[in-house]
């Protein structure tokens, strides 16, 4: 069998891993992609049509699983600061603790942390490349991480000292955006084709605290 055909029966194999019928812990399957989503989106990222947008459904469809993760209390609408009459959908703690105990990938996650940092490192950069091609065939991705789009622009420095205090931009926002949050997920996101640079600090800080 080719090689790149093995590598793709084994990720689809892999992606089997968390897909499930009925309910987990109250929940199914979209409202586990929902929550999770929630939990790791930006503040532009947190409302109910990205959401819908991310999940692959209707505004109707989005809302009624908004209402299913408020009335377990995993879920808060806020109006949004930026815009009064938006709402932004925020994760409780108790949101929080059912993805860190229950979420269903977590599984998976914890089989990729035990290749070690280096392996986890290589893997998540091949399939960054992969993306970059199926991108390249315009299959638009729904969200990814901030510190990855072409539209973040640095305005302090990331150098290792200086990182906690670092600033960057969104030029599509026009909105600053600190550190942690380019680390979340954007419903606005458009892959830049230059490895960034923030990712290079945060790489020499996970290599080193492994030791
Ligand atoms: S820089 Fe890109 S990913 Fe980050 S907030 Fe702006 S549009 Fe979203």
């Amino acid at each position: 069998m080719p090689l790149a055909r093995e590598a793709v029966e084994l990720l689809v194999q892999a992606a089997r891993a968390w897909y499930f019928e009925g309910n987990r812990h109250g929940l199914r399957d979209r409202e586990w992609m929902a929550l999770r989503f929630l939990g790791r989106a930006n503040r532009f990222s947190r409302t109910p049509s990205a959401l819908a947008g991310f999940i692959g459904a209707t505004r109707a469809t989005a809302s009624q699983i908004v209402k299913t993760l408020e009335s377990k209390s995993f879920l808060v609408r806020k109006p949004s600061h930026e815009d009064k009459r938006s709402v932004v959908l925020h994760v409780t703690s108790q949101g929080e603790k059912c993805l860190s105990q229950h979420d269903p990938i977590n599984h998976v996650v914890n089989a990729v942390t035990s290749l070690g940092t280096e392996e986890c490192i290589r893997l998540r950069d091949s399939l960054r490349e992969i993306l970059n091609h199926l991108d390249a065939a315009h299959q638009r991705l729904e969200a990814s991480i901030c510190r990855d789009c072409m539209f973040l622009a640095e305005r302090g420095p990331a150098t290792s000292k200086g990182r906690g205090t670092a600033e960057f931009m969104c030029r599509l926002y026009r909105a600053p955006i600190s550190l942690d949050e380019t680390e979340l997920l954007c419903t606005s996101f458009e892959r830049t084709r230059d490895r960034p640079k923030i990712e290079q600090h945060l790489d020499r800080d996970r290599m080193a605290s492994q030791g």
